[in-house]
């Protein structure tokens, strides 16, 4: 991997480090992600921390790290009001009960300079469903995707890392999130980088998405 794009952390969510146009973190995992990074000399200066979404295993550090960094968060406008507290996301099913339980127990301080990540020089890319403000950064043909897709084991636990699409149960809207995925199919890029798990490849993603059952 070219070190514009680094894996800082795994702690909660893949946490990224993108040098480009600036020093960004990509996504803040969760509480006590701080001192995960500590012993990263480079990271003394941040431009921003950036969220692809607004679940809380990718905004639960935010605090922290603004504080530490002293910069804005950056988060799609129609996800801001859930970092803000305005508004919280709900999940369905007894998955959604977890993560929601899960999300009470590693509850934080919300951030306070929360920005429209359409301020930055990045080129974000919208790709509602996941969450209506879900973005993509794209960069030299290497897209950081968050949730959109991820690498987790064929089985629950056991199995090589296969790509795997996020589950309906954490999509706000699961038809919309399809079609985000099918947009992405027709882009020009080589490899992603997902919230969880390792390095996507084009084929791998157009493989997991040719098996959706239907994408009209
Ligand atoms: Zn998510
Ligand atoms: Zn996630």
């Amino acid at each position: 991997m070219s070190n514009m794009i680094e894996l800082v952390t795994t702690k909660g969510c893949n946490v990224y480090l993108l040098r480009y146009e600036g020093e960004w973190l990509i996504d803040a995992g969760t509480p006590g992600i701080l001192k995960k990074l500590a012993n990263l000399k480079s990271l003394r200066r941040i431009d921003g921390i950036i969220l692809t979404h607004a679940h809380f295993d990718h905004m639960g550090g935010a605090y922290e790290l603004q504080k530490h960094f002293d910069c804005p968060v950056y988060v799609h406008k129609l996800d801001m009001p859930y970092v803000t507290g305005e508004y919280e996301l709900s999940f369905d099913g007894v998955l959604g009960k977890a993560a929601k339980l899960l999300e009470f127990f590693s509850r934080s301080k919300l951030p306070e300079e929360v920005r429209d990540v359409s301020e930055t020089p990045l080129e974000v890319l919208h790709f509602p469903g996941h969450t209506p403000g879900s973005i993509g950064i794209i960069v030299e043909r290497k897209l950081v995707c968050g949730d959109l897709v991820r690498k987790g084991k064929k089985h629950l636990f056991f199995g090589d890392e296969v790509p795997k699409l996020s589950p309906p149960t954490f999509c706000s809207n699961y038809h919309t999130y399809l079609d985000s995925l099918k947009k992405i199919a027709k882009m020009d890029f080589d490899l992603l980088f997902p919230g969880h798990g390792g390095e996507v490849s084009k084929d791998e993603f157009l493989d997991v998405v040719s098996k959706i059952p239907k994408i009209q």
